[in-house]
């Protein structure tokens, strides 16, 4: 039978409530126990696939093609599991749901309310996603913070689960902020007896408190939290903030957490493996070397955007022994006159995805310098179209070659809208998306990196190389290293006359792992990393434009 652990949050958001879940999740796996999670966020969206990353940050996506929230990325790479559709649950999907069921007539004449039928329907969402799992444990993060209107049926949804499933086999963790009042030079607690209050208020009773601090905690706050809060001592942990996100399931097992939740939920378990974690966070710690990428896009004010790029590039960095160094680049600052100043440091230039015309034209900038001045350069989804784009107007000499998302009447529509695509109205869903296959050409840098000749890889586009100019890219020197089995579409392309330059339709960044680097992304930093730049001992000798 699955036990759970619910997880909320006080006090503020961005506390890392996610990363305590999926650090929780390493915690237990590392005893031999079977973890699945769920999201639960608030908002009335089906899905974040239709907010802006100004509102949401990344849009993370699942293999079977759900467009999720970003913690699930962080599941994902600390747990090292593939989640599905069932691991993120809305207030739109929930609210959906119940009203489909009222209009189908299946309530038979019942007035249709929050207690049972909203929570009724979250409940079974817990349930169908632990028969799927069979999970030992399933871990069920709740999204915003104790006390937002929005998130009351969820929390009284858990709350009803700890009498359907049994006292002993249900665990509550209430993540809150110690925040530090600098006159004083004191960590305050209050806030955080105030959230636990508010908790109480529905009902909930935590079990575990992790408390979140930017300076280290001191041991008398342990007994002020115990007492006020009603918790156990051992049940009070500490998690100071430190220099990498994935040192947080360290922390956790040091603090007790692990057998604490193993003994209260009475779990078949044993004792915890993290020696090959431990190793992989002491390289990172350890890498004095730095590589020095430049991230060009339209959202690098919010870092969040691109979480799932950044953590990708770090894993490659770490399998390197280097230190990641991003500079975040606005694409349109390089639009301005001598805007290739902000590359010129740059041991990599990498374009992730991205939608709409804003920023694209320093984008093609980014892309063509990373060819001409031959910098290891790494499309992913925008990124190839703009690798595309770039080569069709300076190569092949077609000064307007462009994709028809920005200009619907190029005469040269280099990249275009898939013909599936074309029928499609709807916004919510309806792009090419999860794992698809790649059919791998041998003898090239793709393969190099793959070592396989089928891969998959997930995917959120509609736009695609317009196959009609294949031949012609193909005399100039570009090297289609991926295609759909059916040979119908370009998945990976890269350059023959170049050190590294390879773009993918798809989002590798999402299968990333920390230990487990995805296989471009670590031959694109094992490129960068030895490339000499401005800054660095010497200057790499340039190509004439
Ligand atoms: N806007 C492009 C498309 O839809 C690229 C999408 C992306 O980068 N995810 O094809």
């Amino acid at each position: 039978m699955t036990k759970y652990i619910f997880v909320t949050g006080g006090v503020v958001s961005s506390v890392g409530k996610g990363i305590t879940v999926a650090s929780i999740g390493t915690v237990l796996k590392s005893r031999g126990i079977s973890v699945s999670v769920q999201k639960l966020d608030p908002y009335l969206n089906v899905d974040p696939g239709t907010m802006s990353p100004y509102q949401h940050g990344e849009v993370f996506v699942t293999g079977d093609g759900a467009e999720t929230d970003l913690d699930l990325g962080n599941y994902e790479r600390f747990i090292d599991i593939d989640l599905t559709a069932e691991s993120n649950t809305t207030s739109g999907q929930v609210y959906s749901a119940v009203i489909a069921k009222e209009r189908r007539g299946d309530f038979l004449g019942g007035t249709i309310q929050v207690v049972p039928h909203l929570t009724g329907e979250i409940k079974d969402r817990f349930r169908k996603l632990a028969d799927k799992s069979k999970a030992d444990v399933l871990l069920i993060e709740v999204g915003g913070t104790v006390g937002d209107i929005e998130g009351q049926p969820f929390l009284e949804a858990i709350r009803q689960m700890r009498k359907d499933v049994g006292r002993d086999n249900v665990l509550y963790v209430h993540v809150t902020l110690l925040p530090y009042i600098g006159p004083t030079q004191e960590l305050k607690t209050k806030p955080t007896q105030h959230s636990v209050n508010e908790l109480r208020r529905i009902g909930i009773q935590p079990d575990v408190i992790v408390c979140r601090s930017d300076i280290s905690i001191p041991e008398a706050i342990r007994d002020k939290i115990s007492l006020f809060c009603d918790v156990d001592r051992e049940a009070v942990i500490f998690c100071p903030t430190v220099n990498s996100i994935y040192e947080v399931p360290l922390v956790l097992e040091s603090e007790g957490l692990g057998d604490f939740m193993v003994r209260k939920l009475d779990l078949k378990a044993h004792p915890p493996q993290l020696d090959s974690w431990r190793e992989m966070v002491s390289c990172f710690s350890g890498a004095c070397d730095t590589v020095r990428i430049a991230l060009v896009g339209k959202y690098v004010e919010l870092k969040d955007a691109y979480y799932s790029v950044r953590e990708a590039l770090t894993h490659a960095a770490m399998h390197h022994g280097r230190k990641l160094q991003i500079d975040w680049v606005q694409s349109e600052d390089l639009e301005r006159p001598g805007g290739e100043k902000l590359l010129e440091h740059a041991q990599g230039i990498i374009v992730p995805g991205g939608f709409g015309d804003r920023g694209i034209e320093g984008m093609i900038k980014a892309a063509k310098y990373a060819r001409v001045h031959k910098v290891p350069y790494f499309g992913l989804c925008l990124g190839l179209q703009i690798m595309v784009i770039e080569f069709g107007r300076h190569v092949l000499s077609a000064a307007r070659a462009n994709s028809t998302e920005f200009d619907a009447g190029t005469a040269h529509p280099v990249i275009d809208i898939m013909p599936e695509q074309k029928v499609v109205c709807g916004k919510g869903g309806t792009m090419r998306l999860g794992n698809w296959p790649c059919q791998v050409v041998p003898g090239t840098k793709a393969a190099a990196a793959y070592g396989k000749e089928l891969v998959y890889e997930r995917h959120r586009h509609r736009f695609e190389f317009n196959n009609r100019y294949l031949d012609s890219y193909r005399a100039a020197g570009m090297v289609f290293s991926g295609l759909s089995p059916d040979r119908k579409l370009v998945e990976v392309c890269e350059l023959a006359d170049h050190p590294w330059m390879v773009a993918c339709q798809f989002h590798p960044e999402f299968t990333s792992r920390p230990g487990k680097p995805q296989p471009l992304f670590r031959d694109f930093i094992g490129a960068a990393k030895d490339v000499l730049r401005e800054g660095s001992q010497a200057a790499l000798p340039l190509a004439a434009e």
